[in-house]
């Protein structure tokens, strides 16, 4: 059995040269330049940078080949994998012609490669309540077709999750399970408010550390964290690698999952979080076995 893999955004393992595949006239200097970023600012940009170049259903057919490979070669088995559907729409096209190509390349590429991926659509923190309702009716039309649920990112000091709830209850209505990014760059109020719309998951949550009653919620609710440790260093959202907590919150009783969230940005993968984990806060193997099953026992996808 392969690692799981709950958390993780196609855009985000778009990697040097896959972007360079994308757009050939960018060059190795300004890729190198837009990839050595040291804080969310620099992630955003070079989020929006590969975003730019994604410029139709072939391209996002190319990434979803690349990345099905990759999550083999990484000996990852299972994984459910973010798309940025506000994303594709920001971008102005059409989400359907996209779906369609994602698809295809899946199909084809899992002809020989069997690792098993289910998708989870989401909408744009920012752009506020009515966005992120259209993108709870678009992720709807895609239940029974590999999308297994729906989920917020981007800035969460400027789209409380209060005020998605109606979003939440439309999209769970739909037969769709409930995930928010939270607690990554703000506090545990955002945590608290993504779990009182619903969100069954919870992306990072890393601040939940900061509120003892909030980690007794997570514990009782069976909650589960999904935790991305050099994606917190690469953005900034802890100061260190040290100053992590991940071994906090696994001592706190929190269901914690390792992942790697945009590992082609990150230069990261799985097993190389499992060693951080092992290494810098010397979790033991008993322990990191468990955290390996927290994640097999909390997806949402089932064949
Ligand atoms: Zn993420």
């Amino acid at each position: 059995m392969g690692f799981t893999e709950l958390h993780l955004h196609l855009e985000g393992t778009v990697d040097r040269e896959t972007v360079r595949m994308l757009d050939p006239l960018a060059t190795r200097e300004e890729v190198d330049r837009v990839w050595g970023f040291s804080d969310f600012g620099g992630f955003l940009d070079c989020f929006k940078f590969t975003a730019r170049r994604l410029r139709g259903p072939a391209d996002y057919a190319l990434v979803t080949r690349r990345m099905i490979e990759s999550l083999a070669k990484q000996g990852i088995s299972y994984a459910e994998v973010t798309i940025g559907a506000g994303v594709v729409q920001w971008l102005g096209y059409d989400f359907d012609s996209v779906w369609r190509a994602i698809r295809e390349a899946q199909r084809e590429v899992q002809k020989t490669i069997p690792v098993e991926v289910w998708w989870n659509l989401d909408a744009i923190r920012q752009l506020g309540a009515d966005h992120v309702m259209e993108i709870a009716r678009l992720t709807a039309k895609y239940v029974g077709d590999g999308v297994v649920s729906f989920g917020v990112g981007g800035d969460e000091v400027r789209g409380r999750a209060s005020e998605f709830r109606a979003a939440y209850q439309y999209a769970r209505d739909a037969g769709l399970r409930l995930t928010a990014h939270a607690g990554e760059t703000d506090g545990p109020e955002s945590v608290r408010s993504a779990l009182d719309i619903g969100a069954e998951r919870i992306g990072h949550g890393i601040r939940a550390v900061e509120d003892a009653d909030l980690l007794r919620r997570l514990r009782e609710e069976r909650i589960p964290l999904e935790v991305c440790i050099t994606s917190n260093v690469r953005t900034g959202a802890v100061p260190s690698l040290a100053a992590h907590p991940v071994r906090q919150l696994v001592d706190a009783g929190v269901i914690v999952t390792l992942n790697t969230d945009d590992p082609g940005m990150f230069g990261c993968d799985l097993a190389g979080e499992f060693r951080i984990a092992a290494e810098v806060f010397g979790l033991s193997a008993a322990e990191l076995a468990q955290i390996r099953r927290n994640a097999e026992e909390f997806r949402f996808g089932h064949r």
